[in-house]
């Protein structure tokens, strides 16, 4: 089955070229011009991905995005903005959107995009299945993990290593949370940078490196010579506990 691509532009002529253009790659297009409509349309059609423009009648794009992300709508949202100045409030505003395009933009250029996302989707499917969970639960968690000497309090929010409270930041607090979760499991960056750091982040998953790097400064006996987050060639992440 083609994936499915929901068009949200007003100007006519943009809305008929972008849809072409997608047809032509071998996606199945749905279009609008009107941001409620566009709302209707995602909850119906459930879409693989939305291209949307920020400025619509009726409802916004920065509006349209937000209310999906809080519908937990999950699939890919590139936004089309008119000027260089709405680039800082989608990225400003973390309004969840996935990417973003100003236009004039080449339609070699969008293409591109719309494809590194459906691929990043299907990467982060497919680790799912593999891990056997379900997007919308997340595992059961218990108030306390121990790993030898090292002890998670979710109740805290709170990493001892010998009984020693750790200083540590959100994000490295719930990269570990994550590992935990999956211990033994091999954990590639692009999925742990969807899962910890969530569809709102821009980034990329260099920042996964650089959080596991200062994870081990913290956790490891030797940070050099990692035992509990270690390196996967070529892959990713693995915790052993
Ligand atoms: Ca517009």
């Amino acid at each position: 089955m083609p994936e499915t691509i929901l068009v949200v532009e007003d100007e006519l002529s943009l809305q008929e070229t972008l849809a072409y253009n997608l047809q032509k790659q071998g996606y199945s297009v749905e279009t609008t011009g009107n941001g409620r409509k566009a709302l209707e349309t995602a909850r119906q059609l459930k879409p693989d991905l939305i291209l949307l423009d920020i400025m619509l009648p009726g409802l916004n794009g920065i509006e349209v995005c937000k209310i999906l992300r809080r519908e937990r709508f999950q699939a890919p949202i590139i936004m089309l903005t008119a000027r260089d100045d709405e680039i800082d409030r989608v990225v400003g505003l973390e309004i969840g959107a996935d990417d973003y395009l100003t236009k004039p933009f080449s339609m070699r250029e969008l293409i591109a995009r719309v494809k590194a996302q459906l691929r990043r989707t299907l990467v982060i499917r497919e680790e799912l299945e593999k891990l056997q969970i379900d997007p919308d639960r997340s595992p059961p968690s218990t108030s306390e993990r121990i790993f030898g000497n090292l002890t998670i309090n979710e109740t805290r929010r709170e990493i001892t290593i010998n009984g020693q409270a750790l200083p540590i930041k959100p994000q490295e607090y719930d990269l570990l949370v994550f590992f935990s979760e999956h211990i033994g499991q091999m954990l590639t960056r692009e999925f742990i940078l969807e899962r910890v750091w969530g569809w709102d982040y821009i980034g990329d998953t260099r920042t996964v490196d650089v959080h596991v790097r200062w994870l081990r400064l913290k956790i490891e006996h030797d940070a050099a010579n990692p035992k509990r987050i270690v390196t996967v060639r070529g892959g990713g992440y693995r915790f052993e506990g």
